[in-house]
C-alpha cells in the first residue's frame, strides 16, 4: 500500500460510528458490476451505503476513461462536492478543508490511468484504488476514517495489482433483484488503437468457468431468474478445455436460471458455431451486440480489428440466416484521425444497409497510451459533429422503422 501521511496535529476522542458511503458509477456494464461487489464488501464490513449526498462519511467515483468526456464529468463531480464543502466552513477555515469534507475516493479506469498523480490534479481526493484492488476498499476507508478523528492526513493509492482474488465475486450482492452481471472474463488483450481498456483494465483474463457457474447457482438461489453474462471481448473466453460456446451451453443448464445474455462481442472472435449455439440455447436471448465502429477498410486497419468490412457483413448475414428474427446492435466511432468523407461514406451505408436494431455512436476522444494517441487528431470537432449526428439520426429512422415492424 502506497500512502502519503503528513502529522497536522492531533485532536482524537471520537467514539467510531457506522460511516455512511455513497459510491457513484460512470462508464459501462463492467462497472456497475463491480460497484455491486464494492457495495457487497463494505456492507460485509458493517458500512453504511446512502444515496442521499448531503448526509455522507465517504463519497466513492467508480470511474470510466473510455472517453475525455467521461473523466470530466468526474472532475467536475469532484470539485462540486470540495466547493459545498468549503462554502460550509466558517469564514477563514478554509485549511480544515479536508476534514469538513466527506473522504472522496476515485476508483476504476481512471484510478489506473492517473495513479497517485490523481491528487495533483483534484486535491481533495483521499485514495485512489484501481481496478485490481477493489477488495482493498473498506480497509482503506477504515484507515483514513481512523486518521482523521486523530487529524492525521492521509493518502492512500493502491493501483499495482494486476487481478482482484476471485472470492470478492462472491459477496452475493447485486442491486436488482431478478437480473445479475456475471464477469466471465476481465481486461482485454486486443489493443484497438483507440482503446484505453487494455492499458487500465489490464491483459484478459478469464475467471475459471466452475466459480462462474457457482456464481450464477448462487444468484438464482437468491431468486434471480436473468443474468447477462460479462467480458469486453467474451467469445475469446478460454478456460482449460472450456471456450465460449461451451460455457453458454454450461450457463443453460443452470437449473432454476430462465434467460440470460451476453456483452460484448468482437466480431474477429465470432463464429458460426456460436450462431448455432445461440439458436440452440433456449435460454439464451437472441441478441447479439456486435460492434464494427468503422465500415471502411482503411480505417478497421489503423483501429486494429483484425477484421474487413465484408468480413464483417458475412457475418452478420449468417447471424440473420442461423437465428432469423434476432436482435443486432452495433458501436460506431465517427472522426476516427485520417477519416475521409469517402471513409465516413463507407461507416453511413453500412449501417442503412444493415439495419441494426440499435447503435451506440460515438465521436472519436484520443486517449492516453493508446496507438491512435500517435495520430493527429485531425477531423475537427465540427466535422466529427456533423459525421456524429448523421449517423445517429440515420439510425433513429431505422430504430423507429423495426419497431413499428415489430408491433
Ligand atoms: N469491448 C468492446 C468492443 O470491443 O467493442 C467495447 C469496449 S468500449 C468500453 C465501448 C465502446 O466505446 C467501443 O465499442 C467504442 O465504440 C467506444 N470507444 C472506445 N474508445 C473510444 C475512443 N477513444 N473514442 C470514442 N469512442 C471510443
Ligand atoms: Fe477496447 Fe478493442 Fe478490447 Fe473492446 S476489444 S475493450 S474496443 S481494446
Amino acid at each position: 500500500m502506497a500512502e502519503n501521511r503528513p502529522n497536522t496535529g492531533n485532536s482524537g476522542g471520537k467514539s467510531p460510528k457506522k460511516l455512511r458511503v455513497l459510491l457513484r458509477t460512470f462508464g459501462c456494464q463492467m462497472n456497475v458490476r463491480d460497484s455491486e461487489v464494492v457495495c457487497g464488501l463494505l456492507r460485509a464490513m458493517n458500512y453504511e451505503l446512502t444515496t442521499d449526498p448531503a448526509d455522507v462519511d465517504v463519497v466513492i467515483f467508480n470511474t470510466c476513461s473510455v472517453r475525455q468526456h467521461a473523466e470530466d464529468k468526474v472532475w467536475s463531480e469532484i470539485g462540486r462536492i470540495s466547493k459545498r464543502s468549503t462554502l460550509n466552513l466558517p469564514a477563514g477555515q478554509a485549511g480544515a478543508l479536508r476534514y469538513a469534507k466527506p473522504i472522496i475516493g476515485i476508483i476504476g479506469c481512471m484510478a489506473q490511468n492517473y495513479k497517485e498523480k490523481i491528487f495533483e490534479k483534484a486535491a481533495s481526493v483521499d485514495f485512489v484504488v484501481g481496478p485490481g484492488d477493489i477488495d482493498k476498499i473498506p480497509g482503506i476507508i477504515n484507515k483514513l476514517s481512523k486518521n482523521r478523528l486523530s487529524m492525521l492526513e492521509c493518502r492512500i493509492w493502491e493501483t499495482d495489482s494486476p487481478r482482484r482474488p476471485e472470492d470478492i465475486y462472491h459477496t452475493g450482492f447485486y442491486e436488482d433483484k431478478e437480473h445479475a452481471y456475471v464477469v466471465i472474463s476481465e481486461g482485454c488483450s486486443n489493443y484497438c488503437s483507440y482503446c484505453v481498456v487494455p492499458y487500465v483494465r489490464g491483459e484478459l483474463h478469464n475467471r475459471n468457468h466452475k466459480e462462474i457457474l457457482k456464481e450464477i447457482e448462487g444468484a438464482v438461489d437468491k431468486g434471480i431468474g436473468r443474468i447477462t453474462l460479462l467480458g469486453q471481448n467474451v467469445n475469446a473466453y478460454l478456460n482449460k478445455d472450456i471456450d465460449f460456446v461451451k460455457l453458454i451451453k454450461l450457463v443453460n443448464s443452470v437449473k432454476g436460471l430462465r434467460e440470460f445474455s451476453f456483452v460484448t462481442s468482437h466480431p474477429k472472435n465470432t463464429s458460426l458455431d456460436l450462431f448455432r449455439a445461440m439458436a440452440e440455447t433456449e435460454k439464451l436471448k437472441k441478441f447479439l451486440h456486435l460492434p464494427v465502429q468503422s465500415g471502411s477498410d482503411r480505417i478497421l486497419k489503423l483501429m486494429n480489428r483484425g477484421y474487413t468490412r465484408k468480413y464483417y457483413l458475412d457475418l452478420v448475414d449468417n447471424y440473420r440466416k442461423i437465428l432469423k428474427d434476432a436482435t443486432l446492435t452495433t458501436d460506431i466511432i465517427a472522426g476516427f484521425p485520417t477519416e475521409t468523407e469517402s471513409d465516413f461514406l463507407d461507416t453511413y451505408n453500412l449501417v442503412k444497409d444493415t439495419e441494426f436494431d440499435a447503435a451506440y455512436i460515438f465521436k472519436y476522444s484520443p486517449r492516453p497510451h493508446t496507438g491512435a494517441a500517435r495520430f493527429a487528431d485531425d477531423v475537427d470537432n465540427a466535422e466529427k459533429e456533423k459525421r456524429h449526428k448523421s449517423i445517429l439520426d440515420l439510425q433513429r429512422g431505422i430504430s423507429n422503422k423495426k419497431r413499428c415492424l415489430k408491433k
